[in-house]
């Protein structure tokens, strides 16, 4: 079967080079075993820091070993009680078009709520991301304006339909006039904002929000972060879900120091990991496919075919090439 390892761990923003496909032998499935063959591989920003030799909630990338990530397949062969062929499962799977597991491994997914690629995106971690992330720290209060960054991406449009299922006012921020038109017709977001072509964003935040931030959902960090910082009410509250304009930078940026303002206005602003709330995992999951179910959560996905495209795949994050869930599709089944 073919895989894909890290071949060499990047400086500042990573290329192809970085990643090898190689070719190797599947051995014989042993008792308890299930042999897998991947239909969707998930591509996650967060797969850029396991590349650094850096010790983090999650432990690095190893040379030479395939890179691992979530990812929905079906199964080939079961010698395993739990498990019969044909059956869908999700799991942290590495890259390989097929792959042995254990039972602990996998999950199996109902396929009648929703197609298998969602349990990667709205039904997946990212949704749980969205829905934690926001609910337990942002605690939306109907009528609050929210700011949401890398509003067009994964975890940002499921954000926004959550902010408007709650009633909140919903301004999302993105990279293109393309992806500000989807967050307005498909997503129901009330106002946007193009960072890329709009100089002074928090000028341009000021304009949209004449009563100022309530909550911020921040994806992205750096200069866009400081723009609606710069905005935020008193008692608002700051969900820092990712920093995505940082993690190719080889010297951090130093932003104005925004304490004073936290203080004077008395915000929260709390940094979370989705691991954090493992434990309530099957509530979020319950929610989500219940308003996934009701139509009241709809997702989209940027779903590149082939195997091989998975390392350009996972460098499109960081050109914006996605909108919704970033996801590979194996086109083996
Ligand atoms: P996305 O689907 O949002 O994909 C990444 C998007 O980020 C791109 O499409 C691009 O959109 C935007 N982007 C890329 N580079 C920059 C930049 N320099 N400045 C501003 N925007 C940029 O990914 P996810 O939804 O999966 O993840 C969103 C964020 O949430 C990430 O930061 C991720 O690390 C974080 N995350 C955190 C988790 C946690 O447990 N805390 C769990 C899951 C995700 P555009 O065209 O708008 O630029």
């Amino acid at each position: 079967t073919n895989q894909i390892v890290l071949a060499s761990r990047p400086k500042g923003i990573p290329t192809l080079s970085n990643f090898r496909n190689e070719n190797v032998k599947m051995p014989e499935i042993k008792n308890g075993e299930i042999l897998v063959k991947v239909i969707y591989f998930s591509v996650d920003p967060y797969m850029r820091g396991r590349m650094n030799d850096i010790q983090s909630y999650i432990e690095p990338f190893q040379i030479d070993q395939p890179i691992k990530g979530a990812a929905v397949a079906k199964i080939i062969e079961s010698k395993s009680n739990k498990y019969k062929p044909g059956e869908v499962i999700v799991g942290m799977l590495p890259w390989s078009q097929h792959y042995i597991c254990s039972e602990k491994e996998i999950k199996k997914i109902d396929t009648s709520i929703a197609p298998s690629s969602y349990y990667l995106g709205v039904l997946g971690m990212t949704g749980l991301t969205a829905y934690f992330g926001f609910m337990k720290i942002c605690k939306p209060k109907s009528g609050e304006t929210v700011v949401i960054s890398g509003a067009a991406g994964a975890v940002g449009v499921v954000v926004g339909q959550i902010a408007k299922i709650q009633g909140c006012r919903v301004i999302g921020i993105t990279g293109s006039d393309e992806k500000t038109n989807v967050l307005k017709d498909d997503f129901g977001f009330d106002e946007t904002i193009n960072y890329k072509t709009t100089k002074d964003i928090s000028k341009a935040i000021a304009k949209i929000c004449p009563d100022g931030v309530d909550i911020y959902f921040d994806n992205v960090g750096g200069d866009i972060s400081d723009a609606v910082i710069a905005n935020i009410n008193f008692q608002g509250r700051i969900a820092l879900c990712g920093q995505i304009s940082l993690y190719n930078a080889i010297k951090k940026p130093i932003g104005p120091r925004l304490q004073p303002i936290l203080l004077n206005r008395s915000v929260l602003m709390q940094g979370f990991i989705i691991s954090n709330y493992q434990s309530d995992f099957p509530e979020g999951i319950k929610q989500l496919s219940t308003w996934v179910k009701e139509g009241k959560l709809k997702f989209t996905e940027t779903i590149e075919l082939g195997f091989d495209q998975l390392p350009k795949a996972l460098l499109g994050l960081f050109k914006g090439e996605n909108t919704g869930k970033m996801i590979v599709e194996s086109q083996m089944h």
